[in-house]
């Protein structure tokens, strides 16, 4: 016999179980069965490959007995069994870093979570028999040939024993010495109750005492007819299977029969975002073939774009000995991925159509996996772009949503093109200046505001022939397109040609190489500038991209548009006139990065605080110095970003001369 000490967070564990979650103290069960059914679908699938498995005939089971005289209950199975060395590696040591995690969520939640909700999900399950007794000693025999049945005994305190024992056959029991107030779980009708509640979809039998009959239905939840199951009993077994305390948004249970027969049950979670209990570790299906669980997390069956999506699948098709390895090569997977891949795009678009408020919850959560499909799987295309939805100009509630073919039935007089804007949210896209000339004419644009929206456009181009562009592209003409409103004859006359190319000049001079060229601006109403670009494709998103994707960007260097009938422009030109160049150019300067930071990329913000100060201390009357203006203009050059300074070299700042600045 030999005694180990538990790994210090296993003792934390351990006083915490015992002392703190008396109210759902029956879940132990539930987490011990669990253990057995794993330790079950290990063997069988060991026995698939590997012929030298001991006692290959034992039935595949869990029994459950109880000795009232001895007050001890007893958890058996006939799975894989573990020898010496795996109950020191898995009883007395928490390969999972969870189990921290689970320590501390303990200590915070204070009775907000229960055990229910978050035992069993960092490898903790087996130490919750210490909920209910004083004394558990576990006696097993490894499925590998020759290896000796061994027992594991511990009181809960500080240490363990192992030792040899006896064990026929293969397997393992879990024996628990009942505390004196957890007798009641001596009674064969409590324990029956419990298996019902927290263990019915167990796939093996589970027999209490003698009873031939097992206790649970056993028949796997997705092989059910859905007309059977109810709504409450589907949630039940997603939240079982992932630990998620949300209900789903929704959920597809299929089966098939011909070419392929397989039962599918897919979720979709009402979170993307896993909660910190979730028990799904990776994206991926469970795979069953023939009722054995072949794999964990299969990636193979739904493409990468909708593997949010949680959920088992189970087929008669695959070879029983497949092994883990050879999943992905094996020809049926192919096939079944594509039968249920297509089968969830369906049903995604029938919702998208049908159901649009339903779907638009899923939409909201997952957008940026589904769009990502519009890239990385250009043959499942013509499937998700229905499946896109965006806020447009159309309304002003941010809470519509439109599909590309909303977009396109309403096309205006002329228009050939689909128009959008990226922009970091709706709400700067909905001021953004660049939808001036659109508004005039009628025309809707589509807000692409999601980070991964740049992205996808690498993948979407064109919609049913119609052109996808940005509406800060340079040489958008809407002149022909749709109906002008009258708003554009209010427009107060532009500042004479002449002398709004010494605006040009003074912009060009304060800007630098910031600026690719300034010029007039014709689409221009409601704003004094605007920031145009002449690249077109990917390329000129490829600095959101590389932002979304973390790494070093540079932001494109763009013309800015100058709108001649803007009012401050007009003021501008009399400041030029009246020689206050350090006003103006600080008007100049804040013009520019105004357009920066409506384009949602303005690099530092906080810098245009100091000059915005100034600036408000002059239009209120006070004079400002020109010192004080110089040094609001020139803000530091930020890291992977254009030259930023106003230190250009062609004269701007430095040549100012003094002004004293009075509000007009
Ligand atoms: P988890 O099951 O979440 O991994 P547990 O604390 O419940 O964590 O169990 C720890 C480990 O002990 C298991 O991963 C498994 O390797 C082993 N184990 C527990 N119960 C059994 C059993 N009945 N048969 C074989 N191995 C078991």
């Amino acid at each position: 016999m030999t005694t180990y000490r538990f790994q210090a967070e296993i003792k934390q564990l351990l006083d915490i179980l015992v002392h703190s979650l008396y109210s759902d103290r029956e879940i132990f069960l539930r987490e011990l069965i669990s253990n057995a059914s794993d330790a079950l679908n290990r063997v069988q699938f060991e026995m698939l490959t590997n012929p030298n498995v001991t006692t290959p005939d034992a039935p595949l089971q869990i029994r459950i007995t109880v000795d009232e005289e001895a007050g001890t209950l007893t958890i058996s199975d006939t799975g894989i069994g573990m020898t010496a060395e795996d109950m020191q590696n898995n009883l007395g040591v928490i390969a999972r870093s969870g189990a921290k995690a689970f320590i501390e969520a303990m200590k915070d939640a204070k009775g907000n979570v229960t055990a229910q909700d978050v035992i069993g999900q960092f490898g903790v399950g087996f130490y919750s028999a210490f909920m209910v007794a004083d004394k558990v000693r576990v006696v097993s025999k490894s499925h590998l040939p020759d290896a000796p049945a061994m027992a594991w005994e511990s009181t809960g305190g500080d240490e363990y024993v192992i030792e040899p024992a006896e064990r026929a056959e293969r397997g393992t029991d879990v024996i628990l010495h009942l505390k004196e107030e957890d007798k009641e779980f001596l009674k064969p009708y409590r324990i029956k109750e419990i298996i019902r509640r927290h263990s019915d979809y167990i796939a093996f039998p589970i027999y209490v005492g003698d009873d031939e009959t097992p206790t649970n239905k056993q028949q796997a939840i997705w092989r059910r007819s859905s007309s059977e199951i109810e709504d409450k009993e589907y949630n039940d077994f997603y939240k079982m299977m992932t630990m998620d305390f949300q209900e789903p948004l929704h959920r597809i249970h299929m089966r098939a029969d011909t070419p392929l027969q397989f039962y599918a049950l897919l979720y979709f979670p009402a979170s993307s975002e896993p909660n910190m209990f979730s028990l799904r570790k990776e994206p991926g299906l469970k795979l069953y073939a023939r009722k054995v669980l072949i794999q964990e997390y299969c990636k193979d069956i739904l493409p990468e774009y909708l593997q949010f999506i949680q959920g088992v699948v189970d087929t008669e098709d695959l070879p029983l000995n497949v092994s883990r390895e050879t999943v992905q090569a094996n020809r049926v997977m192919a096939n079944l991925s594509n039968a249920i891949t297509r089968k969830v795009l369906n049903e995604l678009g029938r919702m998208a159509r049908k159901n649009k408020d339903k779907y638009l919850k899923i939409f909201k959560e997952f957008s940026r996996f589904i769009k990502q499909g519009v890239v990385v799987v250009p043959q499942d295309k013509d499937d998700i772009i229905p499946l896109l939805f965006f806020n447009s100009t159309h309304t002003d509630s941010l809470d519509d949503f439109w599909t590309l073919q909303d977009y396109v039935d309403r096309m205006v007089e002329n228009q050939q093109d689909i128009y959008y804007i990226l922009a970091d949210d709706p709400h700067s896209a909905r001021r953004s200046p660049h939808l001036d000339a659109f508004r005039q004419r009628g025309i809707e644009v589509l807000y692409f505001t999601d980070p991964i929206d740049a992205a996808m456009l690498m993948g979407l181009t064109e919609f049913q022939g119609h052109a996808l562009r940005s509406v800060d592209e340079a040489d958008i003409d809407l002149s022909n397109i749709g109906q002008s409103t009258e708003q554009e004859t209010e427009q107060p006359e532009p500042v004479q040609e002449e002398t709004f190319e010494t605006v040009i000049t003074r912009f060009k001079a304060v800007l630098g190489a910031r600026v690719k060229d300034v010029r007039a601006g014709k689409s221009l109403t409601g704003s004094p500038a605007r920031l145009v670009s002449d690249e077109t494709g990917a390329a000129r998103n490829m600095f959101r991209i590389n932002r979304l994707l973390d790494k070093d960007y540079q932001l494109p260097i763009k013309t800015l548009e100058i709108n001649p009938r803007h009012p401050l422009i007009h003021n501008l030109v009399n400041q030029i006139q009246a020689g206050h160049n350090a006003l103006v150019d600080a008007v100049i300067e804040q013009v520019f990065e105004t357009a920066l930071l409506q384009d949602g990329i303005h690099p530092d913000p906080a810098a245009m605080a100091q000059r915005l100060t100034l600036l408000m201390q002059a239009a209120t009357g006070s004079s400002v110095d020109e010192l004080d203006f110089q040094q609001a203009i020139s803000i530091p050059e930020p890291e992977s970003t254009p030259d930023f300074s106003a230190d250009d070299g062609d004269g701007g700042i430095e040549d100012a001369e003094f002004a004293d600045v009075e509000s007009k």
